[in-house]
């Protein structure tokens, strides 16, 4: 079977090539000829993954699966959550965004915080979802150099460490989109 991961992320596509069935021929976007940007205009995250799947099986016609992540914050009730991406403007720059994150919660007290990666799998005309979370708290300083994105201020639950100091490895174990792709894998080995 032919599957399309909606997304040009060659990390994210190897990672999980390599955990599917034999039997499922992964595909990409570019893959299928689709070069246009998907429309992400939903103003939640799993809204964001649905739109993205559902756009490449209506026009493209291919079972697909699509994810979509936010980190939200507790202080800032939920943000900023579908918009995690572009939280300081439009340039998409992680510095940027960590700066405004911890500015924005400077004196502030509640800094628990969770990632939430939502996954939207179309598959023979079912839809089906898949959310993986992991829960933690942003620290006061950026700390580390490894991963990417809001990792530097992301210290998960029961580590003494931020998410930016640990492997890609170790972090793939128990992350937000670690966990929202194991149980994608486990559904297509079913
Ligand atoms: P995407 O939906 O995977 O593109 O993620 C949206 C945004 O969330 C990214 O641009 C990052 O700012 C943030 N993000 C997603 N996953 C992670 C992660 O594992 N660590 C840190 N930030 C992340």
């Amino acid at each position: 079977m032919k599957l399309v991961f909606a997304s040009n992320n060659k990390n994210k596509i190897q990672e999980i090539k390599h955990q599917l069935p034999a039997d499922i021929e992964l595909l990409s976007l570019e893959d299928i000829g689709c070069h246009e940007d998907i429309p992400e205009t939903a103003d939640t995250i799993e809204g964001n993954a649905i739109l993205k799947a559902n756009y490449v099986t209506k026009n493209y016609g291919y079972n697909c699966f699509a994810d979509d992540t936010g980190l939200e914050v507790d202080a800032l009730n939920g943000a900023p959550g579908v918009y995690s991406a572009r939280y300081a403007g439009e340039q998409k720059d992680a510095n940027d965004n960590m700066d405004k994150l911890l500015t924005e919660l400077d004196g502030k007290t509640g800094r628990n915080a969770n990632f939430k990666t939502v996954i939207a799998l179309n598959l023979d005309g079912q839809q089906h979802l898949f959310t993986g979370i992991v829960i933690g708290t942003i620290t006061t300083e950026k700390h580390g150099t490894s991963g990417f994105g809001y990792d530097p201020v992301f210290k998960p639950k029961d580590l003494d460490v931020t998410f930016a100091q640990i492997s890609l490895s170790e972090k793939a174990l128990l992350s937000h989109r670690g966990r929202a792709v194991a149980q994608l894998i486990e559904f297509l080995k079913s």
